[in-house]
């Protein structure tokens, strides 16, 4: 006997999981606040998403055009062999230890769905990046949130968390949303304690803008850690958010069955050869490395100014405390800025605000100080 038209729908047998996930809130577009607001689209500024405020390389627009020149009606390279290369040769690894993502959110997830089964355990921190939670729901795995140690990963109590059903761990360094940074030496130790059979997805979409006394070489690391996966993306210090391309490294094992949760054509022709472009326009990186370098001593030596507590950041954003951070918000928005809230992730009085162009954070220092004195 079938129950059509008595209100019975697919939707009621979906998992548990999927029906408790609150989507993602990407940071607000331009033009659907200038509509809302009733302003100037050209006089907005957008610090909300970590973009990079440069625009995409010269060279990344040039490698897009000229594929657009020719009018190609044909599927991408389904094995991005060219970018593959690039990447091998750039960065001195196995080109048949990189999986391409379209972003590396998709990274992120090809990790989740490859390695863990409902029920298993998904091990990451308070206050890290929000997609690591929505992954676990949205397979059915438990994710696992560990307490931070004072907005940055608590690494011991992470270990102490991992139990023998955890298949995965995520951790961000440089973290969003906090800005926070764990030194190399620390993190290698780290890792060194996980468990054999525990992946570790290291996700280091910001270590770009990592300073020279910072930095580390975790894609050599993965080299005697057959459980660890880099993960980086083209997204921030490279430019490329809009075209979707990112990264994982790690051993062949674990690269195979990436493989196989894959979509065949993951990234797009577009992406794949904007992506090798910027990779070799090493002007446009050190560009985007100063500049960001330049915004963060901007905005921090504002925020000093203004006596407001914030994170140093080791990212191209920054984690404020403003109090009444949704009424802040709001104003913020009718001056034509629009930065990130973060209550989403049980952060009700901060604001995240990414670096932009001098002039860009002129007009959020501006803005903020008229707000908070007035
Ligand atoms: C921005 C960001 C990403 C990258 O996302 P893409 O899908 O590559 O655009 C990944 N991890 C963290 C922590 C991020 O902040």
């Amino acid at each position: 006997m079938t129950t059509h038209g008595q209100g019975v729908s697919p939707a009621d047998g979906a998992s548990a999981g999927v029906k408790g996930l609150a989507p993602y809130k990407p940071g607000r577009p331009i033009g659907e606040v200038a509509r809302e607001l009733g302003l100037d689209p050209a006089g907005i500024v957008k610090l909300a998403s970590n973009e990079n405020p440069l625009g995409m390389s010269p060279k990344s627009v040039a490698a897009v055009q000229q594929v657009l020149a020719v009018g190609d009606a044909r599927y991408p390279d389904a094995n991005g062999h060219d970018l593959k290369q690039a990447l091998a040769a750039h960065y001195g690894i196995d080109a048949g230890w990189i999986t391409l993502g379209n972003g590396s959110n998709d990274v992120l997830e090809l990790a989740a769905r490859a390695l863990v089964g409902p029920g298993q355990r998904i091990v990451y921190s308070r206050y890290a990046f929000v997609v690591y939670p929505l992954v676990a729901k949205a397979i059915g795995a438990v994710g696992v949130e560990v307490p931070d140690d004072g907005l940055g990963h608590d690494l011991d109590a992470m270990l102490a968390a991992i139990t023998p059903d955890t298949r995965l761990v995520f951790l961000a360094n440089p973290n969003n949303p906090t800005g926070t940074f764990i030194e190399g030496e620390r993190l290698l130790r780290f890792l060194e304690q996980v468990p054999p059979q525990v992946a570790v997805v290291l996700d280091e979409a910001y270590t770009e803008y990592l300073r020279p006394e910072q930095r580390y070489d975790a894609l050599a690391w993965v080299k005697r850690l057959p459980n660890l996966i880099v993960s980086r993306t083209f997204s921030k210090a490279f430019g490329l958010a809009g075209l979707r391309v990112g990264f994982a490294v790690a051993q062949p094992a674990i690269t195979d069955l990436l493989g196989r949760v894959r979509q065949p054509f993951n990234v797009n022709t577009l992406a794949l050869v904007a992506a090798q472009a910027v990779l070799a326009d090493a002007d446009y990186q050190q560009r985007s490395y100063a500049l960001n370098q330049q915004g963060l001593k901007q905005l921090s030596a504002a925020f000093d100014a203004l006596g407001l507590t914030y994170v140093p950041s080791s990212g191209n954003f920054v984690l404020v405390k403003v109090g009444d951070a949704a009424a802040v918000n709001d104003a913020l928005l009718r001056a034509g800025v629009i930065v990130r809230p973060v209550a989403n992730y049980g952060l009700p009085e901060w604001l995240r605000i990414s670096v932009g162009l001098p002039e860009e954070n002129q007009k959020l220092i501006d803005a903020l100080t008229k707000i908070l004195k007035g």
